[in-house]
């Protein structure tokens, strides 16, 4: 009974001062466990008398349960102080601050573009998605079989109606609306039913130039050209116009400006080259006057189209279009 009591002191006195879950598990093991004195004890009863054997193992019983209780009190005690403090929770660390949002790299690249073509004089105009044959193909000087439509693969809708392929169709519809001087830009969605890959997605943003009056001369088109390119990149990057086609345009330039990525040196977003294609443009083609009423004698004009992801994309080094349609938020909080 000694003993026992002397068991008891020293397991109250470990319980109560450990300090972490750890430490309170070996202490009950030490002292409550299949091999502690306490359980030698128990299994020894068999050996005493009757008398002694009721006594101490009456005894044994309440100071298991007395240590018992103990032990759970520990527990709880260590549990709370972990909750409130202790290795888990470090006062010092700066708070965890709210995602602002802001708008998509597309949208911002829009607007910036928007805002060098106002300055130069361009009103903005919109048009349907959804269009039909005359505007997205026969206005713009691509008839049934005319092989430019191969490079526009179509979503063909029911009843003749299909997405459209570029935004052109929406400069015919504004020449169908009034009549000439027009300076507008069209910017908007398009869409071709492309297998996806890094350069190429189903839908993808375009922005479009329209500018007609009497006299109008491909020395503008290069001279406006080049002030947005310098207002976009800065007055030192490279420029470079070479001939091209479009059936829209006669004659056609495509325009590349030296990669903002490498400054022209050759890295992957330029495949090496140090020059990157970034505009379609020329002179409007009679034919598109013709489907539009107006008088090819009477009036000439210039045409651009740039791809809006693309400059984005060289802008920033992103080298996968498709990123810009996934909505992945680790993509849109670093861009
Ligand atoms: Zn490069």
């Amino acid at each position: 009974m000694e003993r026992l009591r002397e068991l008891r002191d020293e397991a109250v006195a470990a319980f109560e001062s450990a300090v972490s879950a750890a430490a309170l598990e070996s202490a009950r093991v030490r002292h409550l466990g299949r091999k502690s004195e306490i359980n030698q004890v128990s299994r020894g009863l068999k050996d005493l008398a009757e008398d002694e054997r009721r006594a101490v193992g009456r005894a044994v019983n309440e100071l298991k349960n007395e240590l018992g209780a103990l032990l759970a009190a520990a527990g709880d005690r260590i549990a709370r102080a972990g909750a409130s403090s202790g290795p888990g929770l470090d006062l010092t660390l700066p708070g965890r601050r709210p995602w602002v949002g802001r708008k998509h790299p597309v949208t911002r690249t829009f607007e910036r573009l928007e805002g060098i073509f106002r300055t130069l004089g361009f009103e903005v105009a919109l048009g349907p998605h959804v269009e039909d044959e005359f505007h997205n193909f026969e206005a713009l000087n691509m008839p049934a079989d005319h092989p430019a439509r191969d490079m526009h693969d179509t979503f063909y809708i029911e009843g003749g109606k299909l997405l459209r392929t570029h935004t052109s169709p929406v400069q015919i519809r504004v020449m169908q609306s009034r009549p000439p001087p027009i300076r507008i830009i069209a910017p908007g969605r398009a869409y071709r039913n492309e297998t996806p890959d890094a350069s190429h997605a189903s839908e993808f943003y375009q922005l479009e130039g329209l500018y007609v009056d009497r006299d109008v001369r491909i020395g503008e088109l290069k001279g406006v050209l080049t002030k947005f390119l310098h207002e976009l990149y800065g007055e030192d990057v490279g420029i470079r116009f070479r001939p091209g086609f479009f059936p829209f345009t006669e004659p056609s330039v495509e325009v590349d400006v030296e990669c903002r990525i490498c400054e022209g040196k050759g890295c992957s977003v330029c495949k090496g080259t140090g020059w990157v294609e970034l505009l379609g443009a020329g002179m409007v083609d009679p034919r598109v006057f013709q489907a539009v009423g107006y008088d090819p004698d009477e009036v000439t004009g210039y045409a651009f189209g740039l791809g809006v992801d693309r400059i984005h994309m060289m802008m920033s080094g992103v080298d996968d279009i498709r990123l810009y349609h996934e909505n992945d938020l680790r993509f849109l909080r670093q861009v």
